[in-house]
């Protein structure tokens, strides 16, 4: 169905159904017919992909990601928009709907069973209140997927793709980049949604790096480090991981200047390749 962007069509749609938004799963759904076909576009949605929505609404990005790919599987958990999909996305023989919660999703298990033979790409306008988790599982979990184009909070955004070694960096930035590229695509006002949310927002993608960087033996370790490291925003390298993780201040320091850095440096400071050689280090001393 299209003109699903038309706030009157979707009135009408949400009238018959009787359906009313919940706050707690965060259903602000896109009204701005502009922005549902360019993230499509730049989310992978072509020929010989497949694609995973998180969260689709009455379908309006749905819809738009099936004209272009090959095949879409849709995870809403809200049971009440099922007989709604029915009907927006009737046209659309390549949709797949899956009525559950994607935080309880096998999704390895899901790729290989429905999209056999194709590349796969993630397209969502996330819930906001299970942005950070969403992204990292689908890094973390080092899924054959291509790309992760999503909308998100504007601030939780910058966070995301701000670039290493910058004032807004934090853990988050240092574990996005260590599984892909990130990039900042276009900016949405809280006017394209009903209900209209109390914040702006923006899409990024991020494309996943075939491989992650070298020298990580403990990607456990390593990953602690760095959440250590950030823990206590604007101390030093030195104090934040000695406190966060109970390691005499003397070993991480011996630790900084091995690596040729100043004792007072501070996380925003450390490129990739410092993290790397700063976590090894670290636990070799322990
Ligand atoms: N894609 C639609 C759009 O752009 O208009 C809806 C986006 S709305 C921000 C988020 C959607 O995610 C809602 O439909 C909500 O019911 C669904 N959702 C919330 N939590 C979810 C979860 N844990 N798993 C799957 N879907 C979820």
């Amino acid at each position: 169905m299209d003109n699903l962007s038309n706030i009157r069509v979707i009135k009408d749609i949400l009238e018959r159904h009787d359906f009313k938004f919940s706050k707690q799963l965060g259903q602000n759904f896109l009204v701005n017919p502009s922005v549902c076909p360019k993230i499509a576009e730049m989310g992978n949605a072509k020929k010989g992909f497949g694609i995973i929505e998180i969260g689709t609404g009455i379908g309006v990005l749905t819809n738009e990601l099936a004209k272009r790919a090959d095949k879409v599987v849709a995870i809403e958990i809200d049971k009440r928009l099922i007989p709604v999909l029915d009907e927006t996305l009737s046209e659309h023989r390549n949709v797949k709907i899956i009525n559950a919660d994607v935080m309880k999703t096998d999704l390895k298990k899901l790729i290989k069973d429905e999209f056999q033979g194709l590349e796969v790409a993630v397209c969502a306008n996330l819930p906001y209140y299970i942005t950070s988790p969403v992204i990292m599982t689908l890094l973390e979990n080092r899924l054959p997927i291509k790309s992760i184009t999503v909308m998100v909070q504007k601030e939780a955004g910058v966070r995301l793709c701000s670039p290493m070694q910058s004032r807004e960096m934090g853990a988050v930035t240092v574990a996005v980049n260590y599984f892909s590229v990130p990039q900042m695509l276009f900016n949405v006002s809280r006017g394209s949604f009903m209900p209209p949310p109390n914040v702006d927002s923006c899409v990024v993608r991020f494309d996943i790096r075939e491989k992650t960087p070298e020298g990580v033996t403990d990607e456990k370790f390593f990953f602690k480090t760095v959440r250590a490291a950030f823990e206590q925003r604007r101390k030093t390298l030195s104090n934040s991981v000695s406190c966060a993780m109970g390691i005499e201040k003397s070993k991480v320091n011996s630790v900084i200047d091995s690596l040729g850095l100043s004792l007072s440096v501070r996380p925003e400071q450390l490129s990739m390749e410092d993290f790397v050689a700063f976590a090894r280090k670290l636990k070799s001393v322990l």
